[in-house]
C-alpha cells in the first residue's frame, strides 16, 4: 500500500531545494551582517514551556502537537520559536554575559490548523531574538533587521507595520477598555470570540470573522491607553527608525497573535493577491516578562518570526525565484563494461580536486547515456573509451564549446583545473 504525507505537510523536491538553499544563505549571510549567531534547540519540549499559564493565544490552547512519550511525560511540538529559545537561554544562564544575547535559528515549527496555500501544519521559520534588555533603541534594530532582510531578497510589495501595546499598566488599562467597549455587543460575537471576550479581549481585533470586524471597527485602540512611559518608549523606537530611514507603516489596531508581546510588535505584510490572511510574512514584538516566567531574570527581549514558505511564495510573486541551477563540472559516461572499473578512481580523484563530478549508472548505450548528461548541466563531457584507454587518455568535451579533445589521464585533474579557473 502506498503511504501519502500526513495532511498539511509537503515534501520539497531535489528539483525545488535550491530556492530554499538560497533563501538560507541570504538569511545566515544578512545575520552575520548584524552579529546574530545560530541557535539549534529540539523540535519538541517539555509541554510546560509552551503551555504556561499567562498564555491564552488560540495557537497555544488548540493548535498545538501534544502527546505523552513512553514514559508519560508531556510533550509538545514546537508551535513557535522563542519559548524553546528562551527555556535554552535560561537553562545555560546565558544571561550572565549581562549581553544582549542576539540569536537565529531556522527550523520546523508545527500547528495543528486548517492547512491552505501558506498555512500548513508542518512549516519552516525564521527566528530571530535579541534577549537580555527593554530598550527602543534595539527594538528598532530589531525591526530594521526584519526590513533589511526583505530589502536584501530584492522584494517591493511588502510594508512594516508596527504598533505599541505599551507596558503592562498600559496592556491592563487598554484590556479593560477595551473590554468595557465590547460588552454590550458580547451576544453579537463569534462563539470563539465570546471566550476571548473574557480570556483575552485583545485577541477579537485579529478575528477573521466579518461580524467580529465590524464590531471591533470603532473600538479603542492601544495607543490610545498608552502611559507617559510608554509613549516615550514607542516615540524611541519610531523616530530611530526614521532616522535609519526605514519606512514603516504605524497600524494602531495590530495586535499580534500571542499574549506575551509588550511595548513594540510589528508584521511584515506582502500584497499578493489571492494570498489573503497569508500576505503576513512575519512579525514579532519585545516580551518583558516572558525570561522571568519561564524561570528567569526579570529581563526584557525582542525576537520575530518569518515564515520562509510565505517568503519563498512572496519571491514567486515579485519574480525573484529564478535561481540558476546546479552546474557540475564533470559528467562522465563510462562506454563499455570494461572501463566502468577504472571509473571509482577517476571519480574519487576529480572529486579530492574538489570538482563537482557524476556518471553514468545506467547500462544505456552512447546515445542513451550522451541524452541524460545533458539533463545533467554540465560544463565538461568525460567519454571513457576503450580506444581512448588504450592509450592511457580519455575524451574531454567543453559543451560550451563543442570542442573535444583527448587528455592524457594523468594530466586529467590540472588540465581540468585550469579549464575550469580553479
Ligand atoms: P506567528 O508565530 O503566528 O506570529 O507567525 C509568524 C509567521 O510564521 C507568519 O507570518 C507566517 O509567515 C508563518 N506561519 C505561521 N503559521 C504558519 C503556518 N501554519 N503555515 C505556514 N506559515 C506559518
Amino acid at each position: 500500500m502506498a503511504v501519502n504525507k500526513v495532511k498539511g505537510t509537503y515534501d520539497v523536491l531535489p528539483t525545488e531545494s535550491k530556492r530554499w538553499q538560497y533563501l538560507e544563505a541570504k538569511i545566515h549571510d544578512l545575520m552575520k551582517r548584524y552579529n546574530f549567531k545560530e541557535i539549534r534547540t529540539p523540535i519538541f519540549e517539555y509541554s510546560e514551556v509552551f503551555h504556561r499559564q499567562s498564555e491564552n493565544s488560540d495557537m497555544v490552547n488548540k493548535e498545538t502537537y501534544d502527546f505523552l512519550d513512553r514514559a508519560n511525560r508531556k510533550i509538545t511540538l514546537r508551535p513557535e520559536g522563542t519559548a524553546g529559545i528562551i527555556r535554552s537561554y535560561v537553562e545555560h544562564k546565558l544571561y550572565v554575559s549581562q549581553e544582549v544575547e542576539k540569536v537565529y535559528s531556522i527550523g520546523p515549527n508545527f500547528r495543528y490548523e486548517r492547512p491552505q496555500k501558506g498555512r500548513y501544519r508542518q512549516f519552516y521559520q525564521l527566528n530571530v531574538e535579541a534577549i537580555g534588555a527593554s530598550n527602543p533603541f534595539l527594538d528598532a534594530e530589531i525591526i530594521t533587521l526584519a526590513y533589511q532582510l526583505i530589502q536584501t531578497l530584492g522584494l517591493k510589495e511588502v510594508q512594516v507595520k508596527v504598533n505599541s501595546l505599551g507596558d503592562r499598566e498600559s496592556r491592563n488599562a487598554y484590556q479593560t477598555a477595551l473590554y468595557d467597549y465590547l460588552t454590550p455587543y458580547r451576544e453579537q460575537l463569534s462563539d470563539d470570540s465570546k471566550i476571548r471576550l473574557d480570556k483575552n479581549p485583545l485577541r477579537i481585533l485579529d478575528s477573521k470573522i466579518q461580524s467580529d470586524q465590524d464590531i471591533v471597527l470603532n473600538a479603542p485602540t492601544p495607543i490610545d491607553y498608552l502611559n507617559d512611559f510608554s509613549k516615550k518608549y514607542y516615540q524611541t523606537v519610531l523616530d530611530a527608525l526614521r532616522a535609519a530611514d526605514v519606512t514603516v507603516v504605524e497600524n494602531p489596531r495590530l495586535v499580534r497573535g500571542l499574549d506575551y508581546y509588550s511595548h513594540t510588535v510589528f508584521e511584515i505584510e506582502a500584497s499578493i493577491p489571492s494570498f489573503g490572511a497569508q500576505n503576513v510574512l512575519g512579525g514579532g514584538g519585545s516580551y518583558e516578562h516572558l525570561i522571568a516566567e519561564l524561570g528567569g531574570p526579570n529581563l526584557g527581549g525582542i525576537g520575530f518570526g518569518f515564515g520562509l514558505e510565505r517568503l519563498l511564495y512572496a519571491l514567486e510573486a515579485e519574480g525573484l525565484d529564478q535561481i540558476p541551477d546546479f552546474q557540475l563540472d564533470v559528467f562522465v559516461l563510462a562506454l563499455d563494461k570494461e572501463v566502468k572499473a577504472l571509473l571509482p578512481k577517476i571519480l574519487f580523484d576529480l572529486r579530492s580536486a574538489d570538482l563537482k563530478v557524476d556518471a553514468n549508472y545506467t547500462n544505456k548505450g552512447l546515445k542513451g547515456q550522451l541524452k541524460q548528461a545533458l539533463k545533467h548541466n554540465s560544463r565538461y563531457l568525460l567519454f571513457l573509451g576503450h580506444d581512448e584507454l588504450a592509450k592511457e587518455a580519455v575524451g574531454i568535451k567543453d559543451t560550451k564549446t563543442e570542442f573535444q579533445e583527448e587528455v592524457k589521464l594523468k594530466n586529467l585533474v590540472p588540465y581540468l583545473k585550469e579549464k575550469l579557473g580553479k
